[in-house]
């Protein structure tokens, strides 16, 4: 494997991390202390001078109007805009809309890809997934009691979902919910495009969480659907195929939000050190670096991060390669892998900060509230694991009935 980047790429890269730098992190203090919904005008504005240096969209498809970037390339730019919470955003290629993105492309109708594709690529409106349900485990998602219950020519949905990010705000929900009871369980489930100004659909709130509900794109909403009627147009690809498309969703999206964590290990590490190296701790200028616990978490960070990365490239490169199916194992892997890697960075650089890291006076705090969620959505660390490793032993059983024949 060949992780080298082109020059084009090192100057895109070059580009975004010095707007990054000037336009992004100069806003993070309003960010952190302010609605996200009274600093949409100033983001509008970032995204203008986005779309006029030709960076937007970094991971959409040419012919949708992004950069067409591969898995590899745009999750080195993750990695670069995951330095501020801001980043995806103003690029255009924020979740849940870039995973929405990608299966509309893959699996809209031309009437679909027309009236809800289209705008949600150009960033004029913003969308969500409602899969996860209050009542029923979402790491067991086929376990799901939402209802699509064919009526005349629409669907009529019932159910109780929460967690739907950024739902607050958004044109469109993609809904999961049982379509076809009767059949096998991974079967049994549609996504359906739910307009939210249709009857039925109630956005119930915006949940607290870590003690803040957040508004418009920073949200995260519980929402009912009480006999709402869609049209059976808004079927996204095949009736019961719902966990099929939600795997297209899958595999990108990991590579996406594995290096937009990396990046938030990259601002918390350069915190780490910049603070170790300018707090006086003791008489005659010592500093926190002069401390061997300090120095220890500087090299243990910068060990794991760069472990974390190579295995998130690795897994992008197999993508790239191989297929989404084929690398199955090394996306599992970087999912708990690279979560558990940023928690530890962002934590020692909290605990470096001391009273200062609790505090909004640095971006740390927010990632410490905002990033613990890593190990719990797209797949709790255990189901990972045990998933897994069901596999590898799997494996080991088979060879080893094979050896015995
Ligand atoms: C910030 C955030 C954003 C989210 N955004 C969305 C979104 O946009 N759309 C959406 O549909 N959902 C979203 N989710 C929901 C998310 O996908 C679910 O929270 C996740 O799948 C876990 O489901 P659950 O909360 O029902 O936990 P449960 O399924 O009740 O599991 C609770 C805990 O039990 C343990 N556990 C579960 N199964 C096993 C097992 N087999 N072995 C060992 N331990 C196990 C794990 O520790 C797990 O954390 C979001 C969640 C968060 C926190």
């Amino acid at each position: 494997m060949d992780f080298t980047i082109s020059e084009k790429m090192k100057t895109v890269l070059g580009m975004i991390n010095e707007f990054v730098d000037k336009e992004l992190i100069p806003l993070e203090p309003e960010f952190v202390t302010t609605d996200f919904k009274d600093m949409l005008p100033v983001l509008e504005e970032k995204r203008r001078m986005v779309r006029q240096m030709e960076l937007w969209g970094p991971n959409h498809p040419k012919e949708l109007g992004g950069m067409g970037l591969t898995m590899l390339e745009h999750g080195l730019v993750s990695e670069a805009l995951g330095r501020t919470p801001l980043g995806h955003y103003v690029f255009g290629c924020q979740a849940p809309d870039a995973g929405n993105i990608e299966i509309l492309h893959l699996h809209g109708t031309p009437e679909q890809k027309e009236k809800f594709l289209k705008p949600l690529v150009a960033g004029k409106i913003r969308s969500c997934f409602s899969m996860t349900e209050v009542d029923m485990p979402g790491s067991n998602p086929v376990m799901l009691e939402s209802t699509a219950v064919k009526d005349g020519t629409d669907y009529i949905i019932n159910g109780h979902k929460w967690y739907t990010t950024a739902a607050d705000g958004a044109k469109f929900t993609i809904c999961m919910a049982i379509t076809n009871p009767d059949a096998p369980t991974y079967l049994q489930a549609s996504m359906i495009i739910v307009p939210t100004d249709t009857p039925g659909y109630n956005l119930v709130r915006n949940i607290p969480v870590m003690g803040h509900s957040g508004s418009d794109y920073a949200s995260h909403g519980e929402i009912l659907f009480q006999n709402c009627r869609v049209s059976q147009k808004n079927l996204l690809g095949t009736e019961g195929h719902g966990f099929v498309i939600a795997q297209d969703r899958l595999g990108p999206g990991r590579i996406h939000h594995c290096m937009r964590w990396l990046g938030i290990c990259k601002r918390s590490f350069d915190l780490l050190c910049k603070r170790a190296n300018e707090r006086i701790i003791a008489p005659g200028g010592k500093t926190l670096a002069t401390r061997q616990t300090v120095q220890n978490w500087v090299a243990e960070s910068a060990a794991e991060i760069q472990g974390a990365r190579l295995l998130t490239l690795y897994a992008a490169w197999r993508i790239d390669t191989v297929g989404a199916k084929d690398a199955r194992d090394d996306i599992s892997i970087i999912k708990w892998v690279v979560a558990n890697t940023m928690n530890k960075v962002v934590d020692r650089a909290l605990q470096v900060h001391g009273g200062l890291g609790m505090t909004d006076d640095t971006i740390i705090a927010f990632f410490y509230r905002h990033e613990r969620a890593a190990r719990i959505y797209d797949g709790a660390d255990e189901v990972h694991k045990t998933s897994f490793a069901m596999r590898l032993l799997r494996r080991y059983d088979e060879a080893a009935k094979k050896g015995k024949k």
